[in-house]
């Protein structure tokens, strides 16, 4: 029998654990320890042939061990999977510190199912192409893909290839949590990419107390090419850390992203679901705003002076995620920013607004306007040059 905590971000035991006492006379606490304790990534591998990565670790810890991985194997390369949603809240804007221009950086951009279909290929292409020379990293291939369906993961495994096989690199897959890491990980084995793990290694960081907990996956080229996994990468404003699970499988899109689109007066405000992010118009004609969220995440406009008391009226029927109010108020908003925008006429977006972890909304208009932002938790909210 094995006990393994099933939950999302539940701590995984220790691999190896230590031999239980022989002196414990409470029956519970035998039973206990007649129990097999192995870690939740090494269960569901072996036992339902998926890995879970329930594991994550805070970001300036992340860093300071990626800086030691780095510095040990000079053969390293970065597999980094981005979420297309939220491009600049996914990636580690500052890896190029990190790893410097010497270990070339695959990226991985994934969730591309979730697109509307009016999303033009190569308009995507160029987008994210263009976000990624911002980075000013070595990218050894740029990939656009779907974890969950599958799509692009035989053109993943020819790069792998080559930087493994010509190139004689180790792999280190990166992502922070929610990005699909467990996912991908989980398609490439079911594709027979990969072969199940060999096992855990925990890479000490220059810093003391910091520590990587490393997944080693051989690649079935050659015994010697090695596939890392790293623990997620955790960010206090990531909104997902702080939702319950039900809320999280409600703000998660499943399907495609149907675009729905309204008009915006000065003096209003959008609300998305019970207070998870807001956007109001502050200044200007009315402009449209776009919004690419699940269908599960209410939409509603309101008089900006009116936002609290329909929130307390409507959480739980017309407003949600999250479903009650005190919710609402346990999760708290509060103010991101203020921008004055020029619209650049009706047939084109002048910017997106981003909210880590559940969608964005395309800015259209003609003339100035100013807007401004709130976010539920400390969850980022941030701009960006509009992807559709
Ligand atoms: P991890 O925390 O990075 O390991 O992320 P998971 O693999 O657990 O995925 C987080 C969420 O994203 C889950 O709800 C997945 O079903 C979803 N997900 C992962 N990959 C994809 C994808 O390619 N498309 C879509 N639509 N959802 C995905």
């Amino acid at each position: 029998v094995v006990t393994v905590p099933d939950l999302p971000g539940a701590t995984p035991r220790l691999h190896k654990p230590a031999p239980s006492s022989p002196t414990a006379s409470d029956p519970q606490k035998e039973e206990e320890e007649n129990v097999e304790r192995i870690c939740c990534r090494c269960h569901q591998l072996t036992h339902q042939g998926k890995v879970r990565l329930g594991e994550s670790v805070d970001r300036t810890d992340f860093r300071q061990a990626l800086i030691k991985i780095v510095k040990d194997n000079p053969r390293a390369a970065i597999l980094a999977l981005v979420d297309v949603m939220d491009f600049h809240g996914t990636i580690l804007t500052d890896l190029k510190d990190i790893i410097g221009d010497r270990h070339p950086v695959i990226l991985c951009v994934n969730k591309i199912d979730v697109l509307p279909r009016e999303m033009s290929s190569m308009r995507l292409n160029r987008w994210v192409q263009r976000q990624a020379a911002n980075l000013e990293l070595w990218v050894y291939d740029l990939l656009l893909i779907s974890a969950a369906k599958g799509a692009n993961i035989g053109k993943v495994f020819e790069v792998l290839r080559n930087v493994c096989s010509n190139e004689g690199r180790d792999l280190y897959v990166i992502g922070t949590t929610n990005v699909g890491k467990s996912t991908f990980i989980n398609s490439l084995l079911k594709k027979g990419f990969l072969k199940n793990h060999r096992r855990h290694e925990t890479t000490t960081s220059v810093f003391p107390g910091t520590t990587l907990d490393l997944i080693d996956f051989p690649l079935p080229i050659h015994p010697r090419n090695r596939l890392f996994d790293t623990p997620g990468i955790l960010s206090d404003t990531q909104l997902s850390a702080k939702l319950q699970f039900d809320e999280l499988k409600l703000i998660t899109p499943r399907k495609r992203l149907k675009p729905r689109t309204y008009r915006v007066s000065k003096g209003q405000s959008m609300i998305f679901g019970a207070g998870l992010g807001r956007v109001d118009l502050t200044d200007g004609r009315p402009i449209y705003f776009t919004v690419f969220m699940s269908s599960t995440i209410s939409i509603h406009i309101t008089k900006t002076e009116r936002v609290d008391e329909v929130l307390k009226k409507l959480t739980g029927t017309l407003l949600s995620p999250p479903s009650t109010f005190e919710r609402h108020q346990a999760l708290g908003w509060s103010f991101r920013f203020t921008k004055k925008l020029r619209g650049i006429g009706w047939g084109e977006s002048v910017k997106d607004v981003v909210f880590s972890g559940f969608g964005w909304i395309a800015l259209t208009g003609c003339g100035n306007f100013r807007i401004a932002a709130w976010g539920a938790s400390n969850a980022d909210v941030r701009t960006r040059p509009p992807l559709m």
